[in-house]
């Protein structure tokens, strides 16, 4: 007990060599692995391997991807972008990347989202498609009519980075620097084939 419990008595967080020394789910090896270096995104994105052979079937590990990714969107993407999305009134009262403007795709009613709250909406919707246990069955593999919400997902989360790349450049250049989760996601797309990656600009 006293091992996995820090002096405040919270649960300690594993780090990479504990993760790769055990038989641990690919969610908890990813958040290891993306804890020990956020930047390393080449170490990040590929399947691990475990006695020369892939841990985790593919499906599973580009699930527990895209769960991560929406996760650390939170801080410091959307952190951030309360304070600046708001203050650009005429560029993100409704949802644009360049000239293009998009509806929410939660509402179906034609009701017309800012910026801020189609990225958020957007982002409760894919986390919620990721945890639900009919599309993805917590004990049985991952079924290919679940694979389909993959590339949905990508297309959602490529328009949150392309809306902040294009709208917020200064923020945008500030939370890469810090969290390389833009690298991750490009690397991510390109590798699995989950999204067109000549739409998604190379950062510098
Ligand atoms: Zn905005
Ligand atoms: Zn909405």
């Amino acid at each position: 007990m006293g091992t996995e419990r820090t002096r405040r008595g919270q649960t300690r967080e594993l780090d990479l060599a504990e993760a790769q020394a055990l038989p641990l789910g690919a969610q908890q090896y990813l958040a290891a692995l993306v804890r020990a270096d956020p930047h390393n995104v080449s170490a990040i994105v590929p399947v691990p391997e475990r006695d020369g052979h892939p841990a985790f079937a593919e499906r599973v590990w580009i699930h527990v991807q895209l769960m991560q990714l929406v996760h650390d969107l939170n801080v410091p993407w959307l952190l951030a972008l309360q304070g600046a999305c708001t203050a650009h009134q005429t560029a993100c009262a409704t949802m644009h990347v360049g000239a293009d403007a998009y509806l929410c795709p939660v509402h179906g009613d034609g009701r017309s989202c800012a910026a801020l709250e189609y990225i958020q909406h957007a982002l409760d919707a894919i986390a919620k498609q990721l945890a639900s246990p009919e599309a993805f069955p917590p004990d049985a593999p991952i079924p290919h009519r679940s694979v389909r919400l993959f590339g949905a997902a990508c297309k959602q989360i490529a328009r949150v980075f392309l809306h902040i790349y294009n709208h917020h450049p200064a923020l945008f250049a500030q939370c890469e620097a810090s969290s390389a989760l833009y690298a991750r996601f490009r690397l991510l797309a390109e590798r699995y084939a989950l999204f067109p990656t000549d739409a998604l600009p190379v950062e510098p």
